[in-house]
């Protein structure tokens, strides 16, 4: 049995990682579920969430917008809508992108709420993740 797990998080506008990696927590829509080498195959579906990785001492993060995740010979594959690592997201325009959203949420008449609160949810879970590396 391998001790390291192959991470690889894939979208449809690129790759945005792949890495050697000790263990995988992700946002499944069930729930958060971890992945240690050695796991047991399954897929399942992912929700608009943080994924967070640990590599030797070093702690990883990235924005995953919905999706699949894939497990299998300690490989974990992540297909997800859209996916930034923390160092890569832009935290002014997820600002911009959550006012959007709640002025659009604060409309009466002529809003697709589930939409709205779609965007909403991605700008903030997006600030979250962006400040796991910017806290001093
Ligand atoms: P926006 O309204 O700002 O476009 P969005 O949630 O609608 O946000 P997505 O459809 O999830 O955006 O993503 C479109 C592309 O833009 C993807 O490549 C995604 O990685 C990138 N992207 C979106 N928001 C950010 C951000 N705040 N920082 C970095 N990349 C982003």
């Amino acid at each position: 049995m391998a001790d390291k797990l192959t991470l690889e998080v894939v979208t449809p506008y690129g790759s945005v990682l792949k890495e050697e990696v000790d263990e995988v927590v992700a946002p499944g829509s069930e729930g958060e579920f971890g992945v240690l080498p050695g796991h047991v195959p399954f897929v399942t579906t992912l929700k608009i969430g943080m994924l967070v990785y640990k590599q030797g001492g070093n702690t990883g993060y990235v924005f995953i917008n919905s999706g699949y995740a894939e497990v299998s010979d300690d490989r974990v594959l992540v297909l997800a809508d859209s996916a930034e690592r923390a160092e890569d997201i832009d935290v002014e325009r997820a600002k911009a992108a959550m006012q959007r959203a709640e002025e659009r949420l604060r409309q009466k008449e002529n809003v697709d709420f589930a939409r709205a609160q779609a965007a909403l949810q991605r700008a903030l879970t997006r600030i979250e993740v962006a400040q796991k590396v910017r806290q001093s």
